[in-house]
């Protein structure tokens, strides 16, 4: 008897949201689960990550959480610091994530995270990887979905499925066509900001007390300053101390393609953050010349749709974000999750239906572009707050700093427990399966 876990998925990309979402599918029972991916590996960034409760939920379900966790810190504060001085704007206490939303707020390195997963798609004999596999175009959105691959050394060759999860990351291929197709666009907005990733070794930080502690602390730390600002944690048993920055753009603004990535120079990174205070000059003294590396941050306008046919966006193909709620691959992984349970509701004399297969998947875009947007505003917003310049505004911003968070807002938003509590909270799959019926039947 027909059944919905024989239907064939295919999964574009194997980042934070492809892992996901194949795993999600394995663990409902689908049986025919292709991903696609055009590295040769996980080609895994030297970086870190911020795991949030939100994120970690899902992974337990999964049942990679624990691995994952192994590595991590588990984060029991935050200290917020003027750029300049390194005097401390605020200290929000974090020791009761776990109690209050029954999962932690943790860091660790990105190669982890994907590896955790990976290794627990290994497990699952449905999940079938090709590597060094791009996706070239898609043939048809529907009732069969047909794309065309081409593996690395060979020649092109067409794959037809039941359903499309497009987890291709910000320069889409799928987002592009699909949108072409239905004559729609996507607006990306500009950021006018950039991002240096840094990772340094304990064994370069222990000799210096101030660089000791931050290594060995359990919390996430920020320097800010005005339009720029560093963010640091420890990651992999706090052997890594991870940095993160963000700061105006000016390399890509003057690129004339639409580079995402390039080598930075170090006389140039220095200079970004010249007025910072000397502790940060001395962590980004440590980065040897030639291994700077700076990220364009890009994100779109929210797009008219994310559902053609039987293919769906998701993650970062469809919501970008700047880094600065730290919900990026949690709203990936989520919307992986979500995926796996609304499809796995179509009735077994359904599973050939297109026009079935389009309304669940316009479900899972209905379940989630309204949260995943206001994350990705609110994102914006808490980088406008933190870069403020001297003013009014930036001060009013201190003396809510100072507060520490004691009447539930902090400015640095990912520390506020106000949207701590709206993002923690959710957990995704139980909100797809109480609002499911109703909004399907809404279509
Ligand atoms: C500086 C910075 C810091 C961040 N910090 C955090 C954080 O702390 N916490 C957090 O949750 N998020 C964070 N993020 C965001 C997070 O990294 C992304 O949102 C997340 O990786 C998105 O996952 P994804 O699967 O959608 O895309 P990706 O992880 O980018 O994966 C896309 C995959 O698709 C593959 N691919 C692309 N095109 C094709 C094709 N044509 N054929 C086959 N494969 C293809 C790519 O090779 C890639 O492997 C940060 C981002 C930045 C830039």
């Amino acid at each position: 008897m027909a059944n919905v876990r024989d239907l064939h998925i295919i999964v574009i990309g194997a980042g934070m949201g492809g892992l996901g979402t194949a795993l999600a599918f394995a663990k409902k029972g689908f049986k025919h689960i292709d991903v696609f991916e055009t590295a040769a590996d996980l080609g895994f960034v030297g970086a870190g990550i911020q795991m949030p409760p939100n994120m970690t939920r899902v992974l337990d379900r999964l049942g990679c959480w624990q691995d994952i966790f192994k590595e991590a810190t588990n984060v029991k504060g935050t200290s917020i610091r003027q750029g300049s001085t390194n005097l401390e704007l605020s200290h929000v206490e974090m020791p009761d994530i776990e109690q209050k939303y029954g999962y932690p707020h943790c860091t660790g390195h990105r190669s982890s995270l994907a590896g955790g997963m990976y290794k627990a798609c290994l497990k699952e004999s449905a999940i079938k990887f090709h590597f060094s596999t791009r996706l070239v175009k898609v043939n048809s959105f529907k009732p069969k979905v047909s794309i065309t691959v081409q593996p690395k050394d060979g020649d092109e060759y067409t794959v037809e499925g039941d359903i499309m999860l497009a987890s291709d990351g910000i320069k889409s291929v799928t987002r592009t066509q699909m949108l072409a197709e239905l004559g729609l666009h996507s607006e990306e907005e500009d950021t006018g900001q950039a991002a240096y990733r840094i990772m340094l070794k304990r064994s370069e930080m222990e000799h210096d007390p101030e660089m000791k502690a931050l290594i060995d602390s359990d919390e996430v730390v920020r320097w800010v300053g005005e339009r720029r600002h560093l963010i640091a944690y420890p990651v992999s048993n706090k052997q890594i101390y991870n940095i993160s920055t963000a700061q105006p753009d000016v390399n890509f603004a003057k690129a004339t393609n639409a580079t995402y990535t390039t080598r930075g120079s170090k006389t140039a990174m220095l200079k970004v953050f010249e007025d910072f205070c000397p502790l940060v000059h001395r962590m980004l003294d440590l980065v040897p010349d030639g291994e700077v590396c700076e990220w364009k941050l890009r994100v779109h306008k929210p797009l008219p749709t994310w559902v053609h046919g039987c293919v769906a966006l998701l993650g970062d193909a469809c919501h970008p974000t700047l880094p600065h709620l730290s919900q990026g691959a949690a709203m990936a992984i989520e919307d992986g999750a979500v995926l796996a349970e609304v499809v796995a509701k179509i009735p077994a004399d359904k599973i050939h239906d297109a026009e079935v297969i389009t309304k669940t998947l316009k479900t899972y875009e209905l379940l989630r572009k309204p949260h995943c947007t206001a994350l990705v505003d609110l994102a914006t917003l808490s980088g406008r707050i933190l870069h403020l310049g001297e003013g009014k505004a930036r001060e009013e911003r201190d003396r809510l700093f100072r507060e520490n968070g004691k009447h539930g807002v902090v400015p640095d938003k990912w520390a506020s427990p106000d949207v701590q509590q709206m993002i923690y909270s959710h957990d995704c799959v139980k909100d797809a399966n109480e609002r499911f019926d109703a909004i399907y039947a809404t279509l």
